[in-house]
């Protein structure tokens, strides 16, 4: 349909409905573009009213099919009811990218209460409770793609992150313990699992850190935020259908 995100996978998502989390910038906002580049019409999920409007309206611009939500996934009944709206507007719901996560580092002798809080609540909880919402529709209609943005921070733990790589640990258990309760509905859950991307999230990041983990990534460089959507679509698409439960890491090889 468009150029306009690059995306390397071809794949027809024509008639299929994605919910994406956190799409008003960095990954999600891709991700959303991406999955609408293959026909998907998208519902774009964000606290961030005024930026999720600018993810619509690109999408919008070049023929794809995108309505916003404006949604904290912390909130239960907010999440309940954006996909209730979901899957009324379009009779069912097939893809789920939990993508909306933060960060608040601190060493752990320093971390606050609302460190910990609030990174686990929208990382994890969101996750959560978006996972459970989807799973009705996604089991009457026996199709379903759920796709969790980890980190490998979750994976080799971080110093600095506590509270992140315990959140994103927790996805990783939330995507294999769901993989195994959906799979007989013929629903995939799956993790992406980035190493250090070029967002806003890690423009926060000091150049020397930067520096660093250039060297040590076998790749040589940060990774961008189409390697990631690639990897996304890939496990949305019909290709993957055989594959669940997984988490495949996208970091130039910095943890292989
Ligand atoms: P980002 O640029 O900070 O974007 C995150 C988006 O999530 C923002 O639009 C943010 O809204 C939204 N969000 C925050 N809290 C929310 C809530 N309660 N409800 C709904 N939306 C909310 O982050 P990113 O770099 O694209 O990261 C996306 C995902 O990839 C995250 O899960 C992150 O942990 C993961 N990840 C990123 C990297 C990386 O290197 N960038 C590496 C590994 C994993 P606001 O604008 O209001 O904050």
């Amino acid at each position: 349909m468009t150029d306009q995100t690059k995306t390397r996978i071809t794949t027809n998502l024509e008639g299929q409905t994605a919910i994406v989390t956190g799409a008003a910038r960095g990954l999600g906002r891709l991700i959303a573009q991406s999955l609408a580049a293959c026909g998907a019409g998208v519902a774009c999920v964000d606290v961030n009213a005024e930026l999720l409007e600018e993810t619509v309206g690109s999408i919008k611009s070049v023929g794809g099919q995108a309505r916003a939500f404006t949604c904290d996934v912390t909130d239960s009944q907010a999440v309940n009811d954006t996909v209730d709206q979901v899957v009324k507007a379009h009779d069912g719901l097939q893809i789920l990218v939990n993508n909306a996560g933060i960060t608040r580092d601190g060493m752990l002798m320093r971390m606050k209460d609302d460190q910990w809080d609030s990174v686990l609540a929208i990382n994890l909880r969101g996750t959560f409770l978006f996972t459970r919402a989807v799973a009705k529709p996604m089991i009457k209609g026996r199709q379903g793609r759920i796709v969790n943005i980890a980190s490998i921070s979750g994976m080799i733990g971080n110093p600095g992150q506590a509270n992140y790589s315990a959140s994103k640990a927790g996805v990783i258990g939330l995507t294999r313990t769901v993989a195994m309760e959906l799979a007989s509905r013929s629903i995939t859950v799956n993790a992406v699992a980035p190493g250090f991307i070029e967002t806003d999230m890690t423009a926060k990041l000091d150049p020397e850190i930067i520096d660093g983990i250039k060297q040590r990534t076998p790749l040589g460089r940060l990774g961008q935020p189409l390697d990631v959507a690639d990897a996304v679509l890939f496990l949305a698409s019909p290709a993957a259908a055989f594959i669940t439960g997984q988490v495949l890491v996208v970091d130039g090889g910095l943890i292989a």
